[in-house]
């Protein structure tokens, strides 16, 4: 007998962070059909709440550290007891919360907190609630937890590890697909693990990039991220109140969006899918009849004009003026091959013969930065500016929309616009402001370009 199609749920922070929203979890997963895996988030918060953690180990800051491990541990027992679980769960559960406990102990006592020590201990936000959701499916649907750290393969890059595409599938294959036809599998997003058996993470947010992955390692039909509003929006709700919801979206424009900053789902989380050609939706799970988002591998998307606005508060533009460089052939070699060395990756850039702007992700490592710098400043001048904010306008017909950049900055008369970038994957148009600006342009780009 033909097995039957396998769809990935993926729920993030909100559409777990309490018994309520995990009742509603198990509600979506019963009208799904067929063979499914579920890929879930830790609680909401938990992993902000990890990271103090973290900082709190190395500056020895026992009495809060303790105090935020007992938070945590007292969120899921309480969740637990809500959910009414079973002894057998809540041990089960209890089990990771004491190897936390337990872990925190040690590190305080060492004062320190590497990139793989970071990576472990963020692991227990999404362990501890996937034994929650395995817990409350399993009273209604035949169910089984899989560590994503045996399925996940990855290299030693902590806090923002590479995959291993093809031992990853293998695990798939072993350890998840024989059990699908029986029971819905649930497994954590965002972990991994390295060669050497030590914990890994894909980098913040990296659950959407978790269920692609194991969506592609599946030959899924279907990747399903439910998360709290009803798709992909024109713009982020929280700055533009009537932000629309776009019903189908290029997955270019998609993976557009969420590399200029739209948070709602990980950059990496459209390559894999697309490489089998997977339909991801993003949907609601507060309100799961709405319709959500489809990304889409159509190939109409150039004909459309402006499809959203993305942005990022508080990245670093660089400026970088050479003299002696002018006619030397090199330069932005020279220039990008430092950045390389340094492992700060660059998001927009605009070039001159000898000058050079470009602009850094708000997480990039501000010592690798000042290290930068010296290297630069052998053979330029450097200007580094913090506190910007970069604005994408997204969308398939950007290029081909005649006067599009004259309606964008016609409205922004009164706002100094402090760098351009038009990318060459033609579907975006991109510019960098002062941070306090970003939420007014916005609202102004969002009533001129997608309102009206
Ligand atoms: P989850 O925990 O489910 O992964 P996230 O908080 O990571 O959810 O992402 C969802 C949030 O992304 C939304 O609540 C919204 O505030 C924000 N967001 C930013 N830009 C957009 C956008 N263009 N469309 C939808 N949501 C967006
Ligand atoms: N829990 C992780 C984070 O908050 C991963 C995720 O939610 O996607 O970054
Ligand atoms: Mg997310």
């Amino acid at each position: 007998m033909k097995s039957s199609p396998i769809t990935i749920l993926k729920f993030g922070g909100t559409s777990v962070q309490d018994a309520n929203a995990m009742n509603q979890l198990v509600d979506i997963v019963r009208t799904r059909s067929g063979r499914r895996l579920v890929v879930v988030s830790a609680l909401a918060k938990v992993t902000d709440t990890l990271v103090k953690i973290a900082e709190c180990c190395e500056q020895k800051q026992s009495p809060l550290a303790r105090q935020l491990v007992k938070d945590i541990c007292d969120r899921h027992l309480d969740v637990a007891e809500h959910l009414k679980l079973s002894n057998k769960q809540i041990l089960f559960l209890q089990d990771f919360l004491n190897q936390l406990i337990e872990w925190v102990e040690n590190q305080l006592t060492l004062g320190e907190m590497s990139p793989k020590a970071k990576d472990h201990l963020l692991s227990f936000g999404e362990l501890c609630s996937s034994c929650l959701v395995q817990g409350v499916i399993s009273k209604k649907i035949t169910s089984f937890w899989v560590d994503a750290r045996d399925l996940i393969a990855t290299n030693s890059e902590f806090n923002s590890a590479q995959v291993d595409r093809e031992l990853t599938r293998n695990n798939l294959m072993e350890k998840v697909v024989p059990h699908l036809d029986e029971a819905v599998g649930v497994t954590q997003g965002f972990i991994g693990s390295d060669g050497f058996g030590n914990t890994t993470t894909l980098g913040r947010g990296g659950s959407d990039y978790s269920a692609a992955l194991m969506g592609a390692g599946l030959d899924a039909e279907k990747v399903e991220i439910w998360t709290d509003v009803d798709g992909i929006l024109s713009t982020d709700p929280r700055i533009v109140k009537n932000a629309r919801v776009i019903d189908q979206l290029h997955f270019l424009e998609a993976a557009e969006m969420a590399y200029f900053g739209a948070k709602v789902i990980h950059p990496k989380t459209i390559f894999p899918a697309l490489e089998k050609k997977i339909s991801v939706w993003i949907l609601n799970s507060k309100n799961p009849s709405a319709q959500g988002t489809e990304i889409t591998y159509a190939e109409d998307y150039r004909s459309k004009g402006v499809t959203g606005i993305a942005f990022k508060k508080e990245v670093t533009l660089v400026n970088i003026y050479s003299t002696r460089m002018l006619g030397a052939h090199g330069f932005l070699k020279s220039v990008f091959d430092i950045f390389a060395r340094h492992k700060l990756s660059v998001d927009l850039i605009a070039t001159s013969e000898v000058n050079l702007s470009l602009t850094l992700d708000p997480n990039s490592d501000l010592e690798a930065l000042n290290k930068v710098k010296q290297e630069l400043e052998s053979f330029s001048e450097v200007e580094v500016h913090g506190h910007r904010g970069m604005i994408s306008v997204v969308g398939g017909g950007i290029r081909k929309t005649p006067g599009l950049a004259l309606k964008i900055f016609s409205h922004l008369s009164d706002i100094n616009i402090q760098m351009v970038s038009m990318g060459a994957s033609e579907l975006n148009l991109s510019f960098v402001v002062h941070s306090d600006e970003v939420n007014e342009v916005i609202k102004r780009l969002h009533q001129s370009l997608i309102e009206s």
